[in-house]
């Protein structure tokens, strides 16, 4: 980091600056100016709030160097992270897409789902056991049995799940079932689940929360990995704005941003991105034009009927639609779908 002295710091003021710094286990380098000392420090400042400085007589201001986050960033790797799952590897030239439902309602509903998401192209099946809704009086999910219905799917599908997990209690027994674990974006900051889902092996999609920064959403993933588990996905699935006509406003930014910052593999979600389905297929290309490695999307047979996020999903024909479209983007982009 560095600290700049205020203009007329006295030498007791630098002296204390340099003195605390060294306590700290930490190397002072002064760069005596006509106006202003300026110190940078050196070291592992883990444990240390730059601000804290702000504190001490004479000094002005101080400025971090580096990220806090240093598992999740590429200037500690800056290889691309690929994540292998029998024989899909997120993250790689090859995109990935993952289709099904919002929840799992039934077992025809699955099955018919994961066969035309497959048909289509898609590699992973997604579909909601465990539901964070809004109200306590909306449907919550069918739990173990919906978990059941996704390993059926899986069976007659060779698809692979993705499944949300909302509690750590719920880490071993959703682990049995799911292929990778989604922690939803209402969860983004849940420090327990996080810390649960890093004990795992199990590949994570971390949704950002709605109300979160970039920044907290690469320090979430450093939770997880920091417990040991580097198979993270960052997804992007839209911020709350005073947007109205859109549910959340898919934030674009992130995307190459995130890429930037961080060689984890970052997927798009334009299902909750926007809320509505006509909205769906072009943001989808939106995405995949500006990075992401792969989409996560709301497919449901017959939307009208959907118990959860049926204006944002899309019928299995214009998924197929969309699969169709992707394919000439991602080779303009280098890519494959
Ligand atoms: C979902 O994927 O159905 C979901 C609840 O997403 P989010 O956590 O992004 O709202
Ligand atoms: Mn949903």
């Amino acid at each position: 980091m560095i600290v700049v002295m205020k203009k007329g710091a006295t030498a007791a003021e630098i002296g204390s600056l340099i003195a605390r710094v060294e306590e700290l286990d930490l190397t002072p380098h002064p760069i005596y100016g006509e106006m202003h000392t300026v110190i940078a420090v050196v070291g592992e400042a883990v444990n240390v709030e730059p601000e804290m400085f702000l504190q001490l007589p004479g000094v002005e201001t101080v400025t971090r160097i580096g990220h806090q986050f240093k598992l999740a960033s590429r200037q500690t790797m800056p290889e691309d992270t690929q994540i292998a799952l029998n024989g899909t590897v997120i993250g790689g030239s090859k995109l990935v897409v993952m289709a099904g439902p919002c929840s799992v309602e039934d077992r025809t509903q699955m099955l018919e789902t994961a066969h035309a998401v497959k048909e289509a192209g898609a590699r992973i099946l997604r579909g909601g056991a465990f539901k964070p809704r809004t109200s306590p009086y909306s449907f919550q999910g069918m739990g173990l049995k919906g978990l059941e219905l996704l390993a059926e799917a899986r069976e007659a599908t060779g698809l692979k799940i993705i499944t949300e997990v909302m509690t750590p209690d719920a880490v071993p027994m959703v682990s049995q079932y799911a292929d990778i674990l989604q922690i939803g974006a209402r969860n983004m900051q849940n420090y327990g689940l996080l810390n649960a889902v890093g004990r795992t092996q199990r590949p994570v999609l971390l949704k950002r929360g709605m109300m979160s920064t970039i920044q907290e959403l690469l320090m979430s993933a450093e939770y997880i990995m920091s417990n040991g588990n580097y198979r993270v996905m960052l997804c992007e699935r839209g911020i709350r704005t005073f947007e109205p006509m859109t549910r959340n406003t898919f934030d674009l930014n992130a995307v190459p941003l995130l890429k930037q910052l961080s060689h984890l593999p970052v997927i798009g979600d334009p299902s909750h991105g926007t809320g509505r389905w006509d909205l769906v297929a072009p943001m989808a290309k939106a995405a995949v034009a500006c990075g992401a490695d792969g989409l996560i999307i709301e497919v449901h047979p017959k939307p009208e009927v959907a118990i959860s996020d049926g204006p944002q999903s899309l019928k299995p024909e214009r998924f197929a639609q969309l699969m169709r479209d992707l394919k000439p983007l991602a080779q303009a982009l280098g890519r494959e779908l």
